[in-house]
């Protein structure tokens, strides 16, 4: 089997953006709804984003260095480890009794695994992990923003409805999944405007 840690590093890079980008969805929505604004305001916008990033970073923090390790590994001891045993240190073809030099599997030169050259493509693969994760709090804050601007239209519509249909007293339910402990009000007279 070829070794692909380029294809394992993209996996996992997709997986981090993946995962900021939930985390900060959950988190913008959580702080976003905090107080009883309603609408879209770029005060709301800044504060609940900058909240949602503060969350990420020990987050990021872990599964980078969770990354971070796993590189060390894959080029120090598991090269190391399988050259030992008598396999190719990339793709652990075994090579023992074999007259080639090269690889037949990978194409790898048979020979001592170099470290520092194994470190540095495995460091380099890791580049874009901080895009990746900025990425994903963009995301995951402005669809956070769009997800609870929706629920307000669709509450508008609801409250055109309630009105059309002869109610007077108002009408109230709570937003959106994830923030269900607040709510959207309507009283007659005073317009929309959310409770904690
Ligand atoms: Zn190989």
């Amino acid at each position: 089997m070829q070794s692909t840690p380029s294809k394992v590093t993209q996996v996992y890079q997709a997986g981090a953006s993946a995962l900021s980008g939930v985390v900060a969805f959950y988190a913008y929505n959580v702080f976003r709804t905090w107080n009883e604004g309603v609408g879209f305001s770029w005060k709301e916008f800044t504060s609940a984003s900058t909240v949602s990033l503060l969350f990420l970073v020990p987050l990021m923090g872990l599964v980078g260095g969770a990354g971070l390790g796993l590189a060390v590994y894959s080029s120090t001891v598991r090269p190391l480890r399988r050259w030992s045993r008598g396999c190719c240190y990339r793709c652990a073809y075994p090579l023992r009794s074999l007259p080639s030099r090269i690889c037949p599997e990978c194409g790898a030169e048979a020979k001592v695994p170099s470290v520092h050259s194994g470190l540095k493509r495995h460091l380099r693969a890791l580049v874009l992990f901080p895009l990746m994760v900025i990425l994903g709090w963009v995301l995951g804050s402005t669809s956070g923003e769009l997800w609870i601007l929706s629920d307000e239209m669709r509450f508008e519509q609801e409250v055109h409805e309630y009105l059309e249909s002869g109610g007077t007293s108002g009408y109230a339910r709570p937003r959106a999944w994830p923030n269900r402990l607040t709510s959207l009000v309507y009283v007659h007279g005073q317009g929309i405007h959310a409770t904690e």
